[in-house]
């Protein structure tokens, strides 16, 4: 009962101007609900070292998300960078906007993306 709720923050950012916004991760189980997305700044970004720790896990929305603060859209994609950018297309090609890699979309395997501790 007295379980401490592990909540992680990663960087995503939108296409929308290539701003920089956090999604808020907490732990149920093996999986990692996203409950929140918030925006950043590039400078605080950097600061707060978000690609310390990893996600590992199965991604699940919460019925409460609000969506990327930006564009509105619901869906992101992970890079094999490690990091997230918006997904708000209905094809099957993605940017990262990151780092520019282009792809085709495919299911999250799990595999881990970089974040931080919650703020
Ligand atoms: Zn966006
Ligand atoms: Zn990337």
């Amino acid at each position: 009962m007295n379980e401490k709720m592990e909540a992680r923050i990663a960087l995503c950012k939108c296409k929308e101007g290539g701003r920089i916004y956090g999604v808020r991760f907490e732990k149920t189980g093996d999986d990692w609900k996203y409950t929140w997305a918030f925006p950043v700044k590039e400078a605080s970004a950097k600061r707060e070292n978000y690609d310390k720790t990893k996600i590992v896990g199965n991604l699940i929305a919460d019925d409460g998300y609000p969506g990327c603060p930006f564009c509105r859209t619901m869906d992101f994609v992970v890079c094999h960078c490690g990091k997230l950018s918006c997904h708000n297309g209905r094809t099957e090609k993605f940017t990262c906007n990151w780092c520019g890699l282009t792809g085709t979309l495919g299911r999250y395997d799990g595999s881990g993306f970089g974040s931080a501790g919650d703020i």
